[in-house]
């Protein structure tokens, strides 16, 4: 099969490898139809994300059709079309059983700290992404969702991750009605918080970017203030967030950007290039500093290693609550899908590119370098097409 494969950092080719097999009574095989590329990506490809090994297929974000049952999983059967979350949760230990299956404890053995995840290294586990023409599901019958028969497979690829996880990032917020959010990163995970903080009644919305065509979508696609680093004074995007808030800060401040965050020329020195630390802290530091006193801040953008220069000092003295996680799709994916069927949120909408698997490589491109106003990457597989 044609599958996208590291091959060290800054290197990925699509190449053919063999076909995966079922390797428990619980796996399916699935034929994928469609998968994404993911901003946390971007992190591996740069190798960011430690034990990130040559060989490995990428792809998190994948929606496919069942091809091969194993003889212990009831719920499925061939032909079924399903979406599948980017957390592999065994649905049965401590944190599945209270719906953290983003925390699952059984299904990565090197790590106490994030589930297994498809296609995100040996730090996740090391299972296979579904940037491919086939992807192995383990615990088949605890994560995949069917897709109901009304419904095409774009419409519901992003319950996979990036819809939960902006989602599940405007909840942990705890925004009232009437208040402030302020959104870093205009990339989907911030462009599905800013939905969901108006879903969730937010008063006022401020998105956050660097880059300009990315702000003009935000604007377009959910109606919110903006703010670029050259509108800000000298860069200080900070004191302007400050100063369209009343001097106070926002109520919600949310991290939707994690670890290549620009911004600050030293946090990208020594987390980026020279990596020092785990990638650069500069939006969590942001969120802190145009966060008001006892606001909440909430960190959904991916940090990989665990250390970080983050101003926990101003964290703690402003009384601030933070919170983060990792996205427990499982949970969120029948609300969301609501969402979606009514027309509350076009999660489809964001896609801006649809590429053939074959030339994923060039896909990435796109998407890293943000050429073509790229917002979001959907690849082909050819069967598919
Ligand atoms: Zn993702
Ligand atoms: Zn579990």
């Amino acid at each position: 099969m044609l599958a996208l494969t590291y091959r060290g950092p800054n290197r990925i080719r699509v190449e053919k490898k063999p076909a995966p097999k079922l390797e428990h009574p619980n796996d399916v095989i699935l034929r994928v139809t469609r998968t994404a590329i993911c901003g946390s990506d971007l992190h591996l490809l740069h190798g960011l994300i430690p034990d990130t090994r040559v060989g490995c297929v990428f792809g998190h974000e994948f929606a496919g059709v069942v091809e091969e049952v194993g003889p212990g999983v009831v719920s499925l059967t061939k032909g079924d079309r399903v979406v599948v979350p980017f957390n592999i949760s065994c649905g049965t230990c401590f944190f599945c059983q209270r719906g953290l299956t983003g925390n699952c404890e059984n299904t990565n053995p090197s790590a106490n700290v994030a589930s297994g995840v498809y296609g995100y290294s040996h730090t996740t586990g090391g299972y296979d992404g579904g940037q491919a023409e086939y992807v192995r599901v383990p615990f088949a019958d605890v994560g995949p969702m069917k897709i109901p028969d009304d419904m095409t497979d774009e419409q519901v690829l992003f319950l996979s991750d990036i819809l939960p996880t902006g989602y599940q990032a405007a909840e942990m917020g705890e925004i009232k009605p009437g208040e402030t959010v302020v959104v870093f990163g205009c990339g989907p995970v911030g462009l599905f918080a800013q939905r969901s903080a108006w879903l969730m009644g937010a008063g006022r919305v401020i998105a956050v970017d660097p880059v300009a065509y990315r702000l003009d979508f935000a604007r377009a696609y959910n109606n919110v203030e903006t703010v670029g680093f050259e509108d800000a004074t000298g860069g200080d995007v900070v004191s302007l967030l400050m100063k369209m808030t009343d001097g106070r800060g926002a109520d919600v401040c949310i991290d939707a950007v994690g670890c290549e965050a620009e911004g600050s020329v030293a946090q990208s020195f020594l987390g980026v290039k020279a990596k020092l630390m785990a990638g650069s802290a500069t939006a969590i530091n942001w969120s802190i500093a145009a966060c008001r006193k006892a606001g909440n801040v909430v960190l959904i953008g991916v940090y990989g290693p665990p250390f970080n220069a983050v101003d926990i000092g101003s964290a703690m003295n402003k009384g601030l609550t933070l919170r983060m996680n990792q996205a427990n799709c499982k949970r969120y994916m029948p609300k969301l899908l609501d969402h979606i069927r009514e027309g509350r949120i076009d999660a489809e909408g964001i896609i801006t590119h649809r590429v053939p698997l074959e030339h994923a490589a060039d896909a990435y491109e796109l998407f890293e370098k943000k050429k073509d106003n790229c917002i979001k990457c959907v690849l082909v597989p050819p069967m598919a097409a």
